[in-house]
């Protein structure tokens, strides 16, 4: 029997370098125009009872090298459920032993949210009663940027995910809150807000099997300052839209590849700075904070210092341009170590669960926005 390596799907993302005896040589593919890697997602085939020792050469140049220490790699027989495998860094490799007891085995940085999954939310979701569905526009390789409005409330709330299409939590993350949103459960939220939803940001990254960029090799959240037709119509569109609602309250949702622990990050540094302002964004986290046990706020990024605030960001950019509480939320790669899952870590069921706690945290703080 021949081993066969494959990514050639949808989100796909690996090149194989050398098969020698039971040891399988990797590579994980830069971003297309850029040097960002390190999302990869690839199936095996005709190894069944075999153990392999699958080495990801290539590991020590990816984007954040600093995120393989402690990570461990997901891994699945159905494509459903993803469990975490033993994963070795050394020497700028990262490797990992696996034995197929079925026909076919599949390997990602995280549990994938893919192209195809997005289209099956994006029409499960238009059909919900009261959800009004807009193309805002189209990607670079000219795929749709789907848009939803769910309520009629008066407060703008805004909720915007995976500009880093490696970062697939940040979908799973819009999975749990539109199936909220659409329950009876977000009643008391949307007669207060209008709640404005882009699950995909980065529909192209994604199906590229991209870390962190479109089709062009452009970072999306660099680009909020300033969008443009050519290098990101998919910021220009969603901003366009934005600037026509206002925003009160945004998060922007993301994955971290070090840190092990769910967080936000705000707008310190912004022109506008009030502490009034960032006492609502402290707040959000508090309340989230003691809302489950999913997240803390005791760990996360550094503060920008006073005017230092990257105005390309969107969470900084939302704050600035609206006067928006906006936050960025942040997943881990790795686990929620304050409340540690051994067999599967950080997980979709755990992502799809944090985000009906931020709405209903969101749900307790509308009146104050
Ligand atoms: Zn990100």
């Amino acid at each position: 029997m021949t081993i066969h390596i494959n990514a050639a799907f949808d989100g796909g993302n690996i090149r194989l370098v050398a098969i020698e005896g039971d040891r399988v040589d990797l590579e994980i593919v830069r971003d297309r125009e850029s040097d960002f890697f390190q999302w990869f997602y690839f199936r095996v085939a005709g190894a069944r009872g075999r153990q392999l020792t699958f080495r990801i050469v290539n590991a020590g140049e990816s984007a954040y090298p600093f995120g393989w220490p402690g990570y461990k790699t997901r891994a699945s027989t159905d494509r459903h459920a993803w469990r975490m495998i033993d994963t070795r860094y050394e020497g700028g490799v990262l490797s990992f032993d696996y034995r197929l007891d079925a026909e076919l085995a599949w390997f990602a940085y995280f549990a994938p949210y893919t192209m195809e999954m997005h289209d099956a939310l994006v029409a499960r979701t238009a059909l919900a009663p009261g959800v009004v569905h807009r193309q805002l526009g189209t990607s670079l390789d000219g795929q749709a940027i789907d848009y939803f409005r769910i309520g009629s409330g008066d407060k703008p709330v805004w909720l915007y995910a995976r500009q880093h299409p490696g970062e697939s939590m940040a979908e799973w993350w819009m999975d749990g809150a539109l199936a909220w949103l659409t329950s009876e459960a977000a009643a008391p939220l949307l007669a207060k807000a209008t709640v404005h939803v882009v699950p995909n940001m980065n529909p192209d990254g994604t199906r590229r099997g991209h870390l962190r960029t479109n089709a062009a090799g452009v970072n999306l959240n660099r680009e909020w300052h300033a969008p443009s037709a050519e290098r990101s119509p998919e910021v220009l569109c969603v901003r366009n839209a934005m600037d026509e609602t206002g925003v009160a309250f945004a998060i922007d949702v993301h994955g971290d590849e070090a840190i092990p622990a769910n967080f936000i990050a705000g707008y310190e540094g912004i022109p506008n700075w009030t502490e009034d302002h960032g006492a609502k964004f402290y707040e959000f986290g508090r309340r989230l904070a003691a809302h489950t046990p999913d997240f803390q706020v005791e760990k996360g990024y550094e503060k920008a210092s006073a005017g230092n605030a990257n105005l390309s960001m969107s969470t900084n950019q939302l704050a600035q341009r609206f006067g928006a509480v906006s936050v960025t939320l942040e997943m881990p790669f790795k686990d929620h170590d304050p409340n540690a899952d051994a067999e599967f870590g950080w997980s979709p069921d755990r992502s799809q669960a944090l985000a009906v706690a931020c709405l209903e945290v969101l749900t307790g703080m509308i009146d104050e926005l």
